[in-house]
C-alpha cells in the first residue's frame, strides 16, 4: 500500500468512525487505482478521490408506524445520495435490521462505478432502513412503506433519485412504496424500478441481476474457452439473486447444488431442477418460508442450520467449479475463499455487493482465479433498472427478448471493459480494475 493510500485511508476512517464496511469498500477501490492515480497526477490535484467518497447528500429521517396490536413503531430510514455526475441517483433500498449509516454509504459508494460500468447515464445513491419485514403481515410491511415514502417523497423524482429495491424490498413493498409517492405528489412517473408489469415495470427487471452474473461468468469463462455446461455451482442465498442466478445456470447446463437463508443452508448433490427451482420460488416468494423446508420435501438434500460462531461457511466448503454469493456482505472469509480455492472453485462471480472480505479477494487474486467483482459482475440489476427508466420516459414496453438482449449486450461490454482497463493497466488477471477504465475515460 502506497503511502499516499495509507494517508488516505487513515484519514477517512477518522472522519467517518464506525463505518467499517464504508472503509473496506473505499479501500478496495483506492487501491486498485493506484497506477491510475499514478499515471493521471492530476486526479490527484483536482481532489477527485477525496470528492468521490464524499457524499453528496445524506438524508437519514423517521418513520413512525402503527403494528397490528396497535403498537407505536419506531424505525430509521435513510437515503444516501452519493454522485450525480452523470444521472439522476440510482441505486436499490434494503430493508434490514442490520442496517446503518456504514452499510448504505458503502452501498451507494460501489453503486456510482458500477452504474457508471453500464454506461446508462445513471449517478449512484442507496437507501433503506433497519426495519426487519421478516415476521410482518401484509398490512404492517404496508403501513411501515407508507410512512417510510411519507417522508422519502420530498428527496426523489424521475430526474433527481429513483431507487430500486434490494435486500428486504421486493415487488410487494416497491408497490407500497409507489402507491403511497403517486398519492402524496399525484403523479405516475418513473420515480422507482422494480415495479411490476401492469403498472410500468419491466419485463426480465427480476430477472436481470441474477442473469446478468451468469452471464458475466460465462464471459469470464469464454476467455479460457470454457461454458458453463457441466459446471457444479455453488449459490448461496435464496432470494431476488439467487433465484434467477440458479435458473440461469441451469438454463446454460449447469448444476446447483445450495442455496441458503440466514438460519442455515442446502446441499442438494443431485442438483436443484426446474421443479425444485419452483418450489424455492413459491417457497420464499409466497409464502415466505425458510430454506430448511427445501430438505424436509427433497429428501436427497441436507441441511445444515448455521449457529452464528462459524469461524467459516460450510457452504463454500464444498467441492464445485463455480461459486456465485448471492446473500450479503463479507460472506466469504479468508477461511472460506481458501476452501473454496482448494474445493476446486476457479469462477467466482459476486451477485451480492461485496460478498467477499479483504482478505479473501486477495487469496482469489494471488490465485488468479476468474473473480468477477460485484462492481461489475451484479450490474445487471441496476442496468435493466436504467432500461425500466427509459421505457418509462417513451411510455412503452419493450419485449422480454428486447430486454434481455440489451441485458446481455451490456454484460459483455462490462466485461470487456474490465479486460482492457486491466490490460492498459498492465494486470491483466485482475478484474479488480473495474472502476479504473469509466474513472479515467469520464
Ligand atoms: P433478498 O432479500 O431477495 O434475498 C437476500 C437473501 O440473502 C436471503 O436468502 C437472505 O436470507 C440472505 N441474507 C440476507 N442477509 C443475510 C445475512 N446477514 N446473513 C446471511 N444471509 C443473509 O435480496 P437480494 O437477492 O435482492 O439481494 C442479495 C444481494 O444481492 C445483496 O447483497 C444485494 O445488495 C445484492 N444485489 C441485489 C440486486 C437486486 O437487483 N436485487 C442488485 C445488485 C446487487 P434471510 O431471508 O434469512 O434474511
Amino acid at each position: 500500500m502506497s503511502d499516499y493510500v495509507k494517508t488516505f485511508m487513515s484519514e477517512l476512517k477518522a472522519k467517518n468512525p464506525a463505518e467499517a464496511e464504508f472503509h473496506q469498500a473505499v479501500q478496495e477501490v483506492i487501491e486498485s487505482l493506484e497506477l491510475v492515480l499514478e499515471r493521471h497526477p492530476e486526479y490527484r490535484s483536482a481532489k477527485i478521490i477525496e470528492r468521490i467518497v464524499e457524499p453528496e447528500r445524506v438524508i437519514m429521517f423517521r418513520v413512525p408506524w402503527l403494528d397490528d396490536e396497535g403498537e407505536v413503531q419506531v424505525n430509521r430510514g435513510f437515503r444516501i445520495e452519493m454522485n450525480s455526475a452523470i444521472g439522476p441517483y440510482k441505486g436499490g433500498l434494503r430493508f434490514h435490521p442490520s442496517v446503518n449509516l456504514g452499510i448504505l454509504k458503502f452501498l451507494a459508494f460501489e453503486q456510482v462505478f458500477k452504474n457508471s460500468l453500464t454506461t446508462l447515464p445513471m449517478g449512484g445513491g442507496k437507501g433503506g432502513s433497519d426495519f426487519d419485514p421478516k415476521g410482518k403481515t401484509d398490512n404492517e410491511v404496508m403501513k411501515f412503506c407508507q410512512s417510510f415514502m411519507t417522508e422519502l417523497q420530498r428527496h426523489i423524482g424521475p430526474n433527481t433519485d429513483v431507487p430500486a429495491g434490494d435486500i428486504g424490498v421486493g415487488g410487494r413493498e416497491i408497490g407500497f412504496l409507489f402507491g403511497q409517492y403517486k398519492r402524496i405528489r399525484n403523479e405516475f412517473t418513473g420515480v422507482l424500478t422494480g415495479k411490476s408489469l401492469n403498472w410500468g415495470g419491466s419485463l426480465i427487471r427480476p430477472e436481470a441481476t441474477g442473469y446478468g452474473c451468469v452471464y458475466f461468468a460465462s464471459e469470464m469463462l469464454r476467455t479460457r474457452r470454457e461454458t458453463l455446461d457441466g459446471k457444479i455451482c455453488l449459490v448461496s442465498g435464496s432470494g431476488n439473486v439467487a433465484q434467477y442466478t440458479t435458473q440461469k445456470i441451469l438454463e446454460l447446463g449447469g448444476k446447483v447444488v445450495t442455496l441458503s437463508d440466514s438460519a442455515g443452508f442446502i446441499y442438494d448433490e443431485k442438483g436443484i431442477d426446474d421443479d425444485k427451482l419452483a418450489f424455492v420460488l413459491n417457497l420464499k416468494n409466497v409464502r415466505r418460508g425458510r430454506i430448511a423446508e427445501y430438505a424436509d420435501k427433497y429428501k436427497e438434500a441436507v441441511y445444515t442450520p448455521f449457529s452464528g460462531t462459524e469461524t467459516s461457511n460450510p457452504l463454500w466448503n464444498i467441492k464445485a467449479d463455480c461459486a456465485f454469493p448471492s446473500a450479503t456482505q463479507n460472506e466469504i472469509n479468508a477461511i472460506d475463499a481458501q476452501n473454496l480455492v482448494n474445493n476446486g472453485v476457479y469462477v467466482v462471480g459476486e451477485g451480492a455487493n461485496m460478498p467477499t472480505t479483504y482478505d479473501g479477494v486477495q487469496i482469489f487474486l494471488q490465485k488468479g482465479i476468474l473473480y468477477g467483482p460485484g462492481k461489475a459482475a451484479n450490474a445487471g440489476g441496476v442496468a435493466v433498472s436504467g432500461l425500466e427508466m427509459a421505457q418509462n420516459s417513451m411510455r412503452l414496453n419493450w419485449t422480454s427478448e428486447e430486454v434481455d438482449n440489451r441485458l446481455r449486450i451490456i454484460m459483455h461490454s462490462i466485461h470487456s471493459a474490465c479486460v482492457s482497463a486491466a490490460d492498459r493497466f498492465g494486470t491483466p488477471v485482475t478484474m479488480l480494475m473495474v472502476p479504473t477504465l469509466q474513472a479515467s475515460s469520464r
